[in-house]
């Protein structure tokens, strides 16, 4: 375990009042719903971003709103660190607490509040799990289109937080382009309603700011989502090619060319290895990389997309051309690409690092990837949304060995910096968190920083939402 990355110190006046905290905290929430025992506090201690942990002051699991805003009240009036939580499948560790803070888990909110057909639109609590959503209207011909990889899991409060994507989102856009309002806490516990169930937002679009704020602006307690009508159809295509340049640069040809499917998702030898061995989805095994691109539409549709598609993919050379000939085989395809980090962690520990380029330096950003990596003396495998440019290199390495995970984490941060080097950003879809904190101002200027931060203080003057995340620890004001 790797402790580059520092928290803020904890504040003692309020470890030293725990024992009185803690009896308030059981009174604003129903029996059961105040996590105090050391042991049953551990799996709160960290989130997908296994590398760090602290173990919190405790845990509330509230299961309204009004009891979301009397704990929020209550840290506020006493300047206690509130850090919000979903499903805890961060993997920048956004739901990584520090010792002083109190967790405000939002797993107990799972209701579906409201579906409305009519304005294509669904109300739910902010921890039902994302495919929770889609799985609620399927039936009715409708779903909800971002898709991360662990929709099971997480939860549509923590994809507001984070701005989540997915596999799907090169067509439908990511979790912004598909909230249409949210009901949220502020810090002192007031309610506020932002947007609705119309289309534009009124006045400034604060819907928006929340939209990725990583629980630093209010706790998102409700939200209203899009629902889209199932296409006619969908295929996903497999094309193999000999090289990972060759694969980047065909993405680039293919949406330069105007063709949008509904995603392009990308896969290196060993990433392809990984997921074949787990999922048996044919993968090709004699390819050094590997493109799933998704068509949907009329049979019609389909078929003129594919032609153009392979076309552009014969120019750079593709070796392998499968079409999907079934729902099953289709459903094995996406069952490989969706799994793929839980699949690699059967191998090793890994850390997911999410830096997003321009299309146009995919191939040069592939290839200088692989050159830190070796230099490191680690391995990585690569599987990431290529038609949006979000790469993400799984980095591979011991989290029991010091000096690998330290050199796993300073490969990761070179990638992150090589990603806006090349004219990218150092965040696709998995957040700054703790994990691309102190890497802020390879991104941003100072003055940049510190228009976003007045933004952060105009919500929380105290910064007790989700301390230690985002913002470099000595920038705050
Ligand atoms: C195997 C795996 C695959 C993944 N694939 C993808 C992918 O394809 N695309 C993608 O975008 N991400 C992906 N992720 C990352 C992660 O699932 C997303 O960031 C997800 O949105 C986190 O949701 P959660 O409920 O687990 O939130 P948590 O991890 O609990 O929290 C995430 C952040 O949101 C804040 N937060 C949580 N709930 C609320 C709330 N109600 N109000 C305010 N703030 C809140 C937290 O404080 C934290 O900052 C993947 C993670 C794993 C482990």
């Amino acid at each position: 375990m790797s402790e580059a990355i520092a928290f803020l110190p904890p504040r003692p006046e309020v470890l030293s009042r725990r024992a009185e905290i803690l009896a308030d905290l059981k009174e604003l929430v129903p029996p059961g719903r105040l996590v105090e025992d050391r042991n049953a506090l551990v799996p709160f201690e960290t989130d997908g971003f296994i590398a760090y942990r602290r173990r919190p002051l405790a845990v509330v699991l509230p299961e309204t709103t009004a009891q979301v805003a009397a704990v929020m009240k209550y840290c506020h009036r006493y300047g206690i660190p509130v850090v919000p939580r979903g499903a805890g499948t961060s993997l920048s560790g956004g739901a990584i607490p520090q010792e002083d803070a109190v967790v405000l888990g939002l797993s107990a909110m799972t209701r579906i509040l409201e579906v409305d057909y009519a304005n294509r639109c669904a109300t739910v609590q902010a921890g039902v799990t994302n495919l929770a959503i889609s799985d609620a209207v399927g039936a009715d011909g409708y779903f909800y289109a971002p898709d991360p990889s662990s929709q099971l899991a997480c939860t549509i409060g923590g994809n507001i937080a984070m701005n989540s994507g997915g596999a799907h989102c090169l067509k439908y856009g990511v979790t912004t382009n598909n909230l249409l309002g949210v009901k949220l806490v502020l810090v002192d516990g007031t309610i506020i309603d932002l947007g609705g169930k119309h289309l534009d937002a009124e006045g400034y679009d604060l819907l928006g700011l929340v939209c990725g704020s990583e629980g630093q602006l209010g706790i998102v307690t409700e939200a209203t989502v899009r629902l889209l009508a199932k296409p006619e159809g969908a295929r996903p295509v497999l094309f193999g090619f000999d090289s990972a340049e060759a694969a980047g640069s065909c993405v680039a040809d293919v949406i330069g060319a105007g063709i949008i499917p509904v995603a392009i998702e990308f896969m290196d030898k060993p990433a392809i290895e990984i997921c074949e061995a787990f999922a048996k989805a044919g993968y090709p095994l004699d390819v050094e990389a590997l493109l799933i691109v998704e068509v949907e539409g009329s049979d019609a549709e389909m078929d003129a997309m594919l032609a153009a598609i392979v076309e552009i993919a014969k120019r750079h050379g593709v070796k392998t051309v499968r079409e999907s000939q079934s729902a099953t085989e289709a459903a094995l395809i996406w069952k490989g690409r969706k799994s793929a980090f839980g699949a690699t962690g059967r191998i090793a520990d890994y850390i997911c690092m999410d830096g997003t380029v321009p299309l146009s330096q995919l191939a040069y950003v592939l290839r200088k990837t692989s050159e830190i990596i070796d230099r490191y003396g680690l391995r990585v495998a690569n599987v990431f949304h290529a038609g949006d440019g979000n790469m993400h290199p799984l980095i591979l390495y011991n989290i029991n060995d010091p000096d690998d995970a330290a050199k796993a984490e300073a490969a990761g941060m070179e990638i992150l910096k090589l990603c806006v080097d090349a004219g990218g950003c150092l965040t696709g879809e998995h957040g700054v968190g703790i994990e691309k904190r102190d890497l802020m101002l390879h991104q941003f200027t100072q003055v940049d920083l510190d228009q976003q931060m007045a933004v952060r203080s105009a919500f929380d003057a105290d910064w007790i939402l989700n301390p230690s995340k985002v913002f470099p620890l000595e920038g705050r004001g």
